[in-house]
C-alpha cells in the first residue's frame, strides 16, 4: 500500500477520532475531527449516517486505526502482526509492546519529539542516540536498560522546542525514565499491555488477519 501523502487529519476524520498525528496542533480547536466530526469526502457525512457496518468493517477500521496511530506502511504492519503471533503470549498484547517499543515510539513517549512522524524524522535524520550511538532506524527495538537521548547540536531544533512545549500533564509512563534537561531518558522495563494507554481493541486486528 502507497504512503499517505495528503493531509493526515483525513486519516483522523476516516477513523472518526483523534489519533495526535501532528502534535501541538491536535491540542487546540484547529483540530479537524473537532470541526468536522464525519469521514471527509464528498459522501463523508452520508457515511456517517450509514446503519451498522459489517464485522469485518469494523476489524478493519480498528487494524487501519492502530497502523496509522503508529504510522506503518501496511507490509511493515503484517510482518510486526506475524512475528507477534508467533512469539508466546497474546497476540494482541505482543503486536502492541512491539509497536511501543520501537524507537521512533520511545522518543515520542520520552516527550523528545511532538508526534511519533516528528519522531521517525529526527531518528532517520540522525538526531538520536541508543546508548551514545547514532541509530537511524526507527523500527529499531528498544530494550530495558537502553538509553535514548538527542545528540547534544540537534537539542535547539524546533521540533523538539515543540515538544518542550508541549510536555506535563499526562507524565512520563511508568516504564520510561527522563532527563528532560539533558533529553536523555531510559526504558525501565518492557511495559505489559496495561503499562500502554492506548484505546484500541487489538484482538479485532487479530481476527481480522486469523481469518
Ligand atoms: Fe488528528 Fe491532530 Fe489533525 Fe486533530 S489536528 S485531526 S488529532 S492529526
Amino acid at each position: 500500500m502507497a504512503r499517505h501523502t495528503g493531509s493526515v487529519c483525513r486519516l483522523c476524520r476516516r477513523e472518526g477520532q483523534k489519533l495526535f498525528l501532528k502534535g501541538k496542533r491536535c491540542n487546540t480547536e484547529k483540530c479537524a475531527v473537532e470541526r468536522r466530526a464525519y469521514p471527509p469526502g464528498q459522501h463523508g457525512l452520508a457515511r456517517a449516517r450509514r446503519r451498522r457496518q459489517s464485522d469485518y468493517a469494523v476489524q478493519l477500521r480498528e487494524k487501519q486505526k492502530v497502523r496509522r496511530i503508529y504510522g506503518l506502511q501496511e507490509a511493515q504492519f503484517h510482518n510486526l502482526f506475524k512475528r507477534a503471533a508467533q512469539a508466546q503470549g497474546i497476540t494482541g498484547d505482543n503486536l502492541i509492546i512491539a509497536l511501543e517499543t520501537r524507537l521512533d515510539n520511545v522518543v515520542y513517549r520520552l516527550g523528545f519529539a511532538p508526534s511519533r512522524k516528528a519522531a521517525r524524522q529526527l531518528v532517520r535524520h540522525r538526531h538520536i542516540l541508543v546508548d551514545g550511538k547514532t541509530v537511524t532506524i526507527p523500527s529499531y527495538e528498544v530494550k530495558p536498560g537502553h538509553e535514548i537521548s538527542v545528540k547534544p547540536a540537534s537539542r535547539e531544533m524546533p521540533v523538539v522546542m515543540e515538544a518542550a512545549d508541549m510536555r506535563g500533564g499526562d507524565g512520563l509512563l511508568s516504564w520510561l525514565s527522563a532527563d528532560h534537561k539533558k533529553l536523555s531518558g531510559r526504558m525501565l522495563e518492557t511495559p505489559t499491555r496495561a503499562d500502554i494507554p492506548l484505546a484500541v481493541q487489538e484482538q479485532l486486528v487479530v481476527e481480522l488477519y486469523s481469518k
